[in-house]
This record gives structure tokens, C-alpha cells and sequence, in this order.
């Protein structure tokens, strides 16, 4: 199967909202009156972002639902994207069930497939997404209804979507460091392999939320992009946020069996450092508290009330009281002090 072959019978669908899709030297869009482009671009590169041997139909699920998240930070709706792959070989029984993934996502999303390259190389899965947010003139940042990460305000509530920590849970599993039973390991690999964009609460939280991000590398470093563009600390409330760690819920007694088997530090590094999350983490006034209730009904996804931005710079974990807790794990000095300051 050659190039052109592939590329046809794989990746050649209509596109009913993009002016041409794939088979020029470009693809065209017709940009809608009022309306700005946002655009970003993520690479899967195989050995480093996933084992070489993942379930092909999750790996295309997964390749763009990586890039909508991005879409749903910004609170974009998605359009269309483009497809880099880099393959060792042409092989059907594996093209099939990638392109099947991709393009479920695709579809279930709204989101066309108009262009890309195809070449011979280590697997490596390069997406770039667009999408669309309203925007009352054309060029003022301050014009757009984009949610940023620039926006937060000290005394915003910080919440975070879903579920935090089993992916690298499930990450540490696959990879032999920790002993998942059966049950727990099925529901954590599901959140590595078919994470699901948070796109429809990023569209309900515009005009709501004051910052946002994805959670692509974990709470705490996501959270400290936030922090960093809108030049605040924060308060973290641990008691909120370890619950958030589904496969505890997945053992016989419970969550205290849980803990005990693995160490409440496994449980804080997966849930406050994991990556691989792919939930939303955001930022918005206590006025806004019945607004966020909607938008979190509206889109069908849960959110959690984690903690409070502050004047003062770094984040600090703390418990349901209001007191100081040291984190269990090592590299939380990363976290907690603003660069260039000791922790
Ligand atoms: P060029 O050489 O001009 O870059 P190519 O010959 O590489 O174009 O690609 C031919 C057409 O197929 C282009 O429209 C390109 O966007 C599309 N294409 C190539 N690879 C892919 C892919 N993996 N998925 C979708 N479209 C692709
Ligand atoms: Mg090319």
C-alpha cells in the first residue's frame, strides 16, 4: 500500500463544514464572521508518550482527544484538525483501528479531519486542532471570550473536572511499580487509554471562569501555569482533592485499605502530579458559584471546589481546617515555591 493509498483509504472522509479537505497542497476553511481561530498543536511519540504496542483504537481515541483538551481550555469550539504521522510500516490490521478511534472522536466531537502527512519513521502521531471562540472585534486579546490562564483573581474559587490521579496510577501499573487488582486496574487504564476532552464544560464555563487549563501534567504543575499568568498563589485543599483518585473507591474496604496498601504518598503523587488527567482546572469568582453548579450540570461533567487563589505568591496545601499539610511526596518542592525562590 502506498502513500496516496493509505491516505485514501484511511484518512479521505467528507468534510462537509471545511471548504476542502483533504488532497490539495491545503486545506480551506471559511472563517465565520465574529469568531477567532484557536489552534494547538500535540505530538505522541511512541516509547515516550505510549508503550509502542497500546491498543491501536485507543491510541487514535487518545491522539486527539489530547488536542481537544487543549481546545476545551480554551473554551474553543472544535472544527477540524490536521494529521502528521510518522509510521515504521504501512500496516492495515493497525491503520484500521487507529484511523476507527481517531475518527469516532472526530465525529463525536464535530471536529473534521481536512489534511496531514504521512511518512516513514518511528511511530509518532502529530495532531494539530482548530477550533473556534466568539470575539467581538478582530484583533484585542480583551475582545475574545477565550477562557485564558491569565485571568484568575485572588479570593476565585479554583475547581478542578472529574477525576484526578488514575491514569498515572494505571501509568505506574503498566509499568510493573505497583500491583493494581484486576477491577481497579481496568477502570484506572481506562482513564490512561480513552481520556474524553472536557470540551463541553470549556464551552459552558466561558463567561464564568476567569482562568483555565488543561490538566495535561498534572494538578499541581497546570494549576501552576495558572498562578504563574495571573501572578497569584493558592491554597489547596488536600481533603478535597484525594478523593478525587476513583480507584480508591475501587477496593473492598475502601479507601483506608487503599492507603494503607500503597502509602497515602502514592495517593498524593498520582492525584497533585500524575499527568496524563486531561481534566480541566479552573478559576472563578464565589459569585459565580450557581454559574459553575450550571455550566457543570449543563455539560453532564462533575467539578470539585479545591481551593482559593491568593495575593500571596506559591501554592500551599492545607486541609479541610484551614491547616498546613506537609506533602508526602518528594518532588512537591517543585510545586510550592514561585521560580527563582526557595521552597
Ligand atoms: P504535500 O506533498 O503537498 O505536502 P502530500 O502529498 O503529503 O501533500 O499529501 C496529499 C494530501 O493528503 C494533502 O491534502 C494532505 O493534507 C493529505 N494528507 C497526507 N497525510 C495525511 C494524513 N495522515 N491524514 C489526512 N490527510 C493527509
Ligand atoms: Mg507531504
Amino acid at each position: 500500500m502506498g502513500e496516496f493509498d493509505l491516505i485514501r483509504r484511511f484518512f479521505t472522509r467528507p468534510t462537509p463544514r471545511a471548504v476542502l479537505g483533504v488532497g490539495d497542497d491545503c486545506a480551506l476553511l471559511q472563517s465565520a464572521p465574529g469568531m477567532q481561530t484557536a489552534i494547538s498543536t500535540d505530538m505522541l511519540v511512541a516509547g515516550r508518550h505510549f508503550f509502542a504496542d497500546t491498543d491501536p483504537q485507543a491510541l487514535g481515541h487518545k491522539a486527539l482527544a489530547v488536542n481537544l483538551s487543549d481546545l476545551a481550555a480554551c473554551g474553543a469550539r472544535p472544527l477540524a484538525f490536521t494529521l502528521a504521522l510518522a509510521l515504521p510500516e504501512a500496516n492495515e490490521a493497525w491503520l484500521a483501528p487507529f484511523a476507527q478511534g481517531l475518527l469516532a472522536l472526530a465525529d463525536a466531537q464535530g471536529c473534521e479531519l481536512i489534511g496531514g502527512d504521512t511518512t516513514r519513521g518511528p511511530l509518532t502521531i502529530c495532531i494539530t486542532v482548530l477550533g473556534e471562540v466568539p470575539a467581538q472585534g478582530r484583533t484585542a486579546l480583551a475582545t475574545s471570550s477565550a477562557l485564558l490562564r491569565s485571568g484568575a483573581q485572588a479570593g476565585d474559587d479554583i475547581y478542578v473536572s472529574g477525576t484526578l490521579g488514575d491514569a498515572a496510577l494505571a501509568l505506574r501499573a503498566l509499568q510493573g511499580t505497583l500491583l493494581l487488582p484486576p477491577e481497579a486496574l481496568a477502570a484506572a487504564r481506562a482513564r490512561l487509554e480513552r481520556p474524553e476532552p472536557r470540551v463541553a464544560l470549556g464551552l459552558a464555563l466561558r463567561g464564568v471562569a476567569s482562568a483555565c487549563a488543561d490538566v495535561s501534567d498534572g494538578l499541581l504543575g497546570d494549576l501552576g501555569h495558572i498562578l504563574e499568568r495571573s501572578g497569584l498563589g493558592a491554597e489547596v485543599d488536600l481533603d478535597r482533592v484525594l478523593p478525587l483518585l476513583a480507584a480508591r473507591a475501587h477496593f473492598a474496604e475502601g479507601v483506608a485499605q487503599f492507603d494503607q496498601r500503597y502509602g497515602i504518598a502514592t495517593a498524593q503523587q498520582c492525584v497533585l502530579a500524575g499527568g496524563d488527567d486531561y481534566e480541566l482546572v479552573f478559576c472563578a469568582a464565589p459569585a459565580q458559584r450557581a454559574a459553575v453548579a450550571q455550566a457543570s450540570a449543563h455539560s453532564a461533567t462533575p467539578v470539585t471546589r479545591i481551593g482559593q487563589m491568593q495575593a500571596a505568591p506559591g501554592l500551599r496545601l492545607v486541609d479541610g481546617q484551614g491547616r498546613s499539610v506537609a506533602p508526602q511526596f518528594a518532588s512537591f518542592d517543585h510545586f510550592s515555591a514561585p521560580k527563582g525562590q526557595p521552597a
